[in-house]
């Protein structure tokens, strides 16, 4: 008895004494707590660093941020497969997640061999394998024709850069397949099963070490928006990357670094992760046995072997009970014939080992949580880690070491440790059903905005398709048939500057009706002076009869002539009509047809020069001399031309989409004459209704055109156009809800009212100064409860809305000065664009695009664009200034 308790004693002290040996021996891994202090201090640091715009770059700590505000949001359904590799099994799993009321997974799982010729032969033939068995668990389960996405549990050591990449850094465990190291594993796979109706692969990375928590969104400047928090990618890994852990690094670090696939990279990964524990304790024994310390100085091949050493015998050897008998059995595995006092020196270096890596786990973990405390502002902090990882799970003592540690780090808190239950497969599915979510969701809505996106060769054809419809428009035998009507407009030549006296003018077509007087002085001093008047046109009159409408036209010039005091002056006038007219002088057009929000019966067909004048009779209250019918595009095209002589086109970019320009009398067919020119009103906002534009419209400009008052017409205007911008863009933000995208995929009444997205609104919400924060003001103002994620959502749809805008109304352009140019036989043209119309003046990019665009595809032409003042007015008044001219001159014949 005496005996025993005597040989107790002894092995105790004896044990004391090793174990203080190996203290010493190891006393730089042994860390105190002001030292990791300090190591928390130092990742605070760096924390703030990834965060920060300007310093995120060099930073190592990437602090990724995943765009996921929580997770899982309870949202997530649907039905997935799971590839498992690398665990202990290779596991296929189908995983359903529904929730009807409540979230439930369903789960069934196979289990498939890899045989070893498998796993030592070529990736090829690895990868075939997984494909075969993907194949025959597709087909067992009745899935074969289901395109299901794939999340791929992938768990070996892999540089990802994004959720569908991984480059495998080294196979680990029993795998040893050649020609897979360095390569993206997930384009390996997808290669392998390309053709067994997978849509997605996704990767969900097992090992390393790695942390993400929930950062206050105000603090991540790589994302805009300042409201809620999103879950951060902190890479901890890369921790110590710039040298910053380099008092704390030992020689054994360092030895592992150098061996491994990334040196001077992942160096914190490289200190705790359970990937290298092994091998620093393997290190750490070849030493001791060289100096002697250890097996009275053998060294065994296999000590020598890298690889060894694997993270579950350093678990088996640090096991309270069996853990010396384990160390002996491992030891004399690796033939070094252990003594007693060997094992319990080796268990103590397993144990100062991964004691360190929980410290240092325990360091950075706490830099987080202070974080989040400062963060929540609380004197104390509640919260919960959840934690996964071999390490953590399956070391006797690891756990409760990191979460004492934590705690003394952190004192105020009541920390929560939580193991993730990824083991069950619940926890995979979830990864791959979050990371499904919102990478199909940027992958669908990428998807969606690129059909708006066009190229070069799209843009050069939509130009030489529209110089088709110019010459069909222009040509006698296709004149009839033609979209572009290409209407002449009698006006001969652009102002002179002799042009004087007082004029009336009526604009009539846009957003508002408006009565003009206009006082043009010619001689030394020209000036053009303008008073208006703007007069409401009811919807129920711009819809009703022709009778009323030109009736409450006439009763505005009525209020306007009292309001002037002039009465009975009888003064030429100018009638602004923005609609397509066939002209058989310059005091004559019928309708051809409405557009924009027009609609009134009786017109279309009809003389609306004769309207005018029969209104004016039957309210018998004054006479006026209609000398002009005049189109917006003409009136634009005058205005800048009476300053700027090189003013050979016109074009509007307002609510309706238009151009005209001076075309040779030659070309013009339905004309008598060849000689000189005349002012063509395009009306080109028709281009496209032979269905020649269908290839690049997409179910959204379908859905506003079949809304709109003229189904099927005006395809290009409503491509382009201030009135169906935002009807687009609403549109697209129906179907984007609907498919769960956006405003949590509920559609408000709001959205469903047409015309609420106006024009304007994408002006506002693309003007570069704006903050995501006003963006999202300006939505919920117009009743679209929406988060910053929507926010960035809706202002890339607006962006690629207008932008396109922009460029097929620049490819129309390129058409038409082209045109000039060949007519001319020039190799060069300079000349000058009259442009008027709110949405070029007051969208920030739709012009900047458009010019651009005229640039790249017309470069033999220098155009300048002159933005017109008021065309609609003083344009017709000079236009009929010129009629006024020429009527005195037919007359003095
Ligand atoms: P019109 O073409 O009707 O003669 P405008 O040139 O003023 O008149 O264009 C009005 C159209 O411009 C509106 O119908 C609207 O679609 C669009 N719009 C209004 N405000 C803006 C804005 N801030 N940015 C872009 N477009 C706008
Ligand atoms: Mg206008």
């Amino acid at each position: 008895m005496i005996a025993a308790q005597l040989l107790a004693y002894y092995l105790t002290e004896l044990k004391d004494d090793q174990v203080k040996k190996i203290d010493k021996y190891l006393y730089s891994m042994r860390f105190s707590d002001e030292t990791l202090k300090e190591i928390t201090q130092r990742f605070r640091r760096e924390l703030v660093k990834g965060l920060g715009r300007d310093t995120n770059p060099t930073a190592v700590l990437k602090m990724l941020p995943t765009f996921v505000r929580s997770i899982p949001d309870g949202s997530e359904k649907g039905d997935f497969i799971a590839l498992d590799l690398g665990g202990s099994n290779f596991r296929i799993l189908r995983v359903r997640v529904s929730h009807e009321k409540k979230q439930t997974v369903q789960m069934e799982s196979q289990i498939y061999d890899t045989p070893e010729d498998i796993i030592h032969g070529s990736g090829t033939g690895l990868f075939d394998h997984v494909a075969e068995c993907l194949g025959d668990f597709m087909e067992k389960h009745n899935i074969k024709d289901k395109k299901l996405p794939v999340g791929f549990t992938f768990s070996f050591p892999c540089q990802q850069t994004k959720l569908d990449e991984g480059f495998l850094i080294t196979w680990t465990k029993r795998f040893k397949t050649s020609g897979v190291e360095g390569m993206d594993v997930v384009k390996l796979l997808n290669k392998a099963i390309q053709k067994r109706g997978v849509r997605y692969v996704f990767l969900c990375l097992g090992t390393g070490t790695n942390a993400c928590y929930m950062e206050e969104l105000r603090h991540i400047d790589q994302v805009e928006g300042d409201e809620g928090r999103m879950c951060v990618n902190t890479e901890w890994g890369a921790f110590g990357d710039d040298g910053r852990l380099e008092d704390i690094r030992t020689e054994f670090d360092r030895e592992i670094d150098r061996g491994s696939l990334n040196p001077g990279k992942q160096l914190f990964e490289k200190m705790v992760s359970g990937m290298y524990i092994g091998e620093l304790v393997r290190l750490i024994l070849v030493k001791m046995a060289r100096e002697g310390l250890l097996f009275e100085g053998r060294i065994t091949p296999e000590l020598l072997t890298k690889g060894k050493l694997e993270t579950k015998h350093i678990s088996a050897i640090e096991k309270s009970k069996e853990g010396l008998t384990k160390a002996r059995e491992i030891l004399t595995r690796l033939g070094v014939e252990p003594s007693h006092d060997d094992c319990i020196a080796v268990q103590h270096v397993c144990t100062i080992v991964s004691f360190r890596s929980a410290n240092l786990i325990a360091a950075t973990l706490a830099g987080i949580l202070l974080r989040l405390k400062e963060n929540k502002g609380v004197a104390r902090l509640r919260t919960t880690v959840g934690i996964d990882g071999s390490l953590y799970k399956m070391h006797p003592q690891y756990a409760r070491r990191l979460h004492k540690t934590v705690r003394r780090l952190v004192p105020d808190s009541d920390v929560r440790f939580l193991l993730s239950e990824s083991g069950s497969g619940k926890g995979a599915a979830m990864v791959t059903a979050v990371a499904y979510r919102l990478a199909e969701h940027s992958r669908e809505i990428a998807q969606t905005l690129s059909e708006f996106r066009l190229t070069t060769e799209q843009l050069l054809d939509v130009k030489k398709r529209m110089k088709t419809e110019i010459q069909n428009g222009l040509s006698k035998s296709t004149q009839d048939s033609a979209t572009v009507k290409m209407l002449p407009t009698f006006v001969n030549s652009t102002p002179d500057g002799s042009e004087h006296g007082d004029f009336l003018a009526l604009d009539l077509g846009g957003t508002n009706f408006r009565v003009l007087l206009v006082k043009i002085r010619s001689g030394k001093r020209r000036t053009v002076e303008m008073h208006n008047k703007i007069y409401a046109i009811p919807l129920e009159v711009m819809q009703g009869t022709g009778e009323e409408l030109f009736d409450h036209i006439v009763q505005c010039i009525s209020d306007f002539l009292d309001y002037m005091g002039m009465k009975n002056a009888r003064l030429p006038l100018g009638f602004t009509f923005s609609f397509p007219c066939r002209q058989t002088s310059l005091d004559a057009g019928i309708l051809v047809t409405w557009t924009k929000g027009f609609k009134a019966t009786d017109c279309e067909g009809e003389d609306v020069v004769g309207l005018l004048r029969e209104a004016i009779k039957r309210r018998e209250e004054f006479d006026l001399d209609v000398v002009a019918i005049v189109n917006d595009t003409v009136g634009t095209m005058m205005t800048c031309a009476y300053e700027e002589p090189t003013c050979e086109i016109g074009l509007i970019a307002g609510t309706g989409s238009n151009a005209c320009y001076m075309e040779e009398m030659r070309n013009i067919e339905m004309i008598e004459g060849d000689e000189g020119r005349m002012c063509v009103n395009m009306e080109w906002g028709a281009f496209g209704d032979n269905g020649c534009l269908d290839d690049i419209r997409t179910e959204y400009d379908r859905a506003v055109d079949d809304l709109s008052l003229n189904p099927g017409k005006q395809r290009y205007e409503k491509m382009c156009s201030g009135m169906y911008l935002g009807e687009i863009v609403r549109n697209i933000l129906i179907d984007m809800t609907k498919r769960g995208f956006l405003f949590r995929g509920q559609i408000s009444e709001t959205l469903k009212t047409r015309g609420i997205f106006e024009t304007k609104f994408l002006s506002q919400i693309e003007s570069d100064r704006l903050a995501l924060l006003q963006v999202r003001s300006i939505l919920q103002h117009l009743g679209l409860d929406s988060t910053c994620d929507d926010s960035i959502i809706v202002k890339e749809v607006c962006g690629v809305v207008s932008h396109r805008a922009g460029q097929i109304c620049g490819a129309g352009m390129a058409a038409v000065v082209d045109k000039i140019r060949e007519n001319r036989g020039l190799d060069h043209l300079d000349i000058t664009v009259g442009v008027d119309g709110t949405l070029y003046k007051l969208h920030p990019h739709f012009s900047g695009v458009m010019i651009q665009t005229v640039k790249e595809l017309a470069p033999q032409c220098n155009v300048n664009f002159l933005l017109s003042e008021d065309g609609s007015g003083k344009g017709a008044a000079l236009i009929t200034a010129v009629g006024c001219r020429l009527r005195q001159e037919l007359n003095n014949k």
